[in-house]
């Protein structure tokens, strides 16, 4: 299809969309409810989408609620992000095995499924482009991962109904997707009915709209008009305007630097329960040790990677004694990683402003709030 701008699809053409996709051999994975909370897992019906369920978050708090519409898409992320479908928490590295005198080693296999992930928020296509720099392009790439990334096909969403604990504006991440992705779903209700207006981000995309619009039933599948295009554009805007938490990210980096024994760091550690969570919701942390497991004779091994935290008195074990031993430096290392010593590290912030570890904290200490202190002078 030549300069294609996009296509509008009622429901029944997002049911299509899913069934090609799934012809094509990907799994689709998107958002559904399950335990009172929104999760991504594999569908393969329009009916599984969390249709007219919306989400209540602010700091330690997340309730479902009915939006009173036919919404789809209506919800902000829940605590999983893709991270756990990309780079899984528990990962077999290698087995091994007792040969008489010898080890016979087995690399095993990368697990590599081919899944297309429906409804990725703009702030979590930066968390994924997060680790792309992060894990793939690295001097030794983490060959599971870009093994994972080849095999994604993306469908992004535009944010319409932002949570009380995004800030994904102040990060410049969102809440528009504007990049990264292989289609771009913008959901529209209004006069005009319940419709998709779907984009293409990239050529594998445009070839399955290209797909769709020869084999969709006919009126499942129209082509985008001006006004769809126009009423897409005020979704994004209006959620733009409606962020539940902004950041004032002018000079951070240098603002954390310079406050290394703010008392901030202290009264924030007073609330932590270094609990964790935080760090496991967060889309873009990465740290992972090492488990060795043999098998009560000795004779067979296994060397599994497993997420870790900063928030841990291990992690930053060294020989003798943990070098972060109090909560506060602990909780200061998070914070100033993400906002300033990331940037040197890998050219970008290492938030992209989602909100999570604001909603899914016990003691709901939240970041914006806490480096707001810091830059008012506040102890
Ligand atoms: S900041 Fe909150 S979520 Fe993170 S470790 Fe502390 S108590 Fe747990
Ligand atoms: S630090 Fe918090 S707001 Fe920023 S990306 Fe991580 S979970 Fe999201």
């Amino acid at each position: 299809m030549d300069n294609i701008t996009g296509l509008v699809l009622l429901v029944p053409g997002l049911q299509s969309l899913i069934n090609l996709l799934r012809e094509h051999g990907w799994s689709v994975v998107g958002p559904t409810v399950r335990d009172d909370v929104i999760v991504h897992a594999e569908i393969d019906s329009v009916d599984q989408l969390p249709c007219g369920v919306g989400d209540l978050q602010d700091g330690g708090r997340y309730r479902l609620r009915q939006r009173g519409d036919e919404a789809m898409f209506g919800y902000v992320g829940g605590p999983q992000g893709w991270k756990s479908l990309l780079f899984p928490s528990r990962e077999l590295l290698w087995s091994g095995r007792r040969a008489g005198t010898e080890m016979e080693v087995d690399p095993g296999v990368l697990d590599a499924p081919r899944l297309a992930l429906l409804g990725v928020r703009s702030c979590d296509l930066h968390a994924i482009g997060v680790h792309d720099r992060v894990l793939a392009n690295r001097s030794v790439p983490d060959a599971a991962y870009v093994a994972r990334r080849e095999a994604t096909f993306v469908v992004a969403v535009t944010c319409s109904d932002p949570g009380g604990t995004c800030f994904c504006v102040s990060m410049g991440t969102g809440p528009v997707p504007d990049k990264g992705f292989d289609l771009k779903l913008t959901e529209l209700i209004d006069q005009e009915g319940h419709r998709f207006l779907v984009q293409p981000g990239s050529e594998c995309g445009e070839q399955i709209l290209d797909e769709l619009t020869t084999r969709a039933v006919r009126d499942e599948v129209l082509n985008a008009a001006k006004a769809d295009h126009e009423a897409a554009g005020q979704v994004g805007a209006a959620a733009a305007r409606r962020m539940g938490r902004s950041l004032d990210a002018d000079g951070l980096r240098d603002l954390l630097y310079a406050n290394a024994e703010h008392p901030q760091w202290e009264d924030a550690a007073s609330r932590c329960l270094a609990c964790t969570n935080c760090t496991l919701v967060c889309p873009t942390c990465f740290c992972t040790s090492v488990e060795d497991v043999s098998d009560l004779s000795g004779s067979e091994t296994q060397r599994w990677r497993v997420w870790d935290s900063c928030f841990t008195q291990d992690f930053s074990y060294l020989h003798g004694g943990s070098v972060r031993s109090s909560v506060s430096s602990r909780y200061r290392q998070w914070a100033t990683h993400k906002l300033a010593s990331w940037v040197d590290q890998f050219g970008s912030s290492g938030c992209v402003g989602c909100g999570r570890c604001i909603t899914w904290c016990p003691a709901a200490i939240d970041i914006t709030a806490e480096v707001g202190a810091i830059r008012s002078g506040k102890s």
